[in-house]
């Protein structure tokens, strides 16, 4: 938690009636481990949903499970009207269209930020590579660091990694954005720079699920803020009511502690 909360407050509504996100009665096991119990949770496009919790209380694992980064054992997940099971044949194409930011940015370290952004369309979407270059030069503005676009990963601040990382993920075009606690591993003073990054998308209008402690951005950004505790949905709710009059003793023990 730092005090980094943005002003801006996003004028995109808050929802529409398509659905983009439609999970049922999803468990998840590691082994013996039940990591994820009996989730239910519908996304409307549209939707900026901030999930919170302990560590180890299985975010990260859930918000994986929606890219199939990890499967799921019981229960259903459709993204964007495609079911993720075994059967799936077209990954790739649902891994498109749901971009995901992580903590440590995972950029490629031996390509240019250019070629970071360029990778997956030119491979996975067969997208010309003028073309990938145009499109990654637009998202690079958009984050506003066209300027590092021949530099390696490695030579930026963390904060500039992180806003490649998210125009990396816009140039597949994603219809929904997965971001894992995306200022976690930054220094306070660059924590600003990113979420005002992702304020703006939100702004636009994405549908985006962010996995983060940083409570100024839930109040600013989120129109509902879901509480997880041992693998499941404990609370959630809109910000105002969820910060104010959170129900369960285990949310109230939650924040009391990051707040
Ligand atoms: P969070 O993101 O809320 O901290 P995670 O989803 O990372 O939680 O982890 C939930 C639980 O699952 C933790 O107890 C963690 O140790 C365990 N876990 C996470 N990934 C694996 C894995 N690949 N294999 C086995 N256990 C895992
Ligand atoms: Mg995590």
């Amino acid at each position: 938690m730092t005090d980094a909360a943005p002003a801006a407050s996003p004028a995109a509504p808050a929802t529409s009636d398509e659905v983009a996100i439609e999970i049922r009665r999803m468990n998840k096991w590691y082994g013996q481990f039940h990591v994820l119990r009996d989730i239910d949770l519908t996304v409307m496009r549209g939707e900026r949903i901030v999930i919170c919790g302990p560590s180890g209380s299985g975010k990260s694992t859930l918000i994986r499970c929606i890219n199939r980064l990890e499967e799921h054992q019981t229960g259903t997940i459709i993204v964007d009207g495609t079911e993720l099971n075994s059967s799936l044949r077209n990954i790739d194409k649902v891994r498109s269209e749901v971009g995901m930011v992580f903590q440590h940015f995972n950029l490629f370290p031996h390509l240019t930020v250019l070629e970071n952004c360029t990778l997956a369309p030119i491979w996975v979407r067969k997208i010309p590579r003028r073309e990938a270059e145009e499109t990654a030069m637009h998202f690079l503005r958009k984050v506003r660091i066209p300027e590092q676009a021949d530099k390696y990963p490695g030579q930026l601040s963390g904060g500039q990694q992180q806003r490649v990382a998210i125009a990396r993920s816009l140039c597949m075009r994603p219809r929904i954005m997965l971001f894992d606690e995306p200022t976690s591993a930054l220094d306070p003073e660059m924590i600003k720079e990113v979420l005002d990054t992702m304020i703006e998308l939100a702004e636009e209008g994405m549908t985006m699920l962010v996995v983060t402690h940083e409570m100024g951005f839930a109040q600013a950004v989120a129109n509902r803020v879901i509480f997880m505790d041992q693998g499941q949905i404990v609370e959630q709710n809109e910000p105002g009511e969820f910060f104010r009059n959170p129900r369960s003793e285990r949310t109230k023990l939650f924040l009391s502690q990051i707040l």
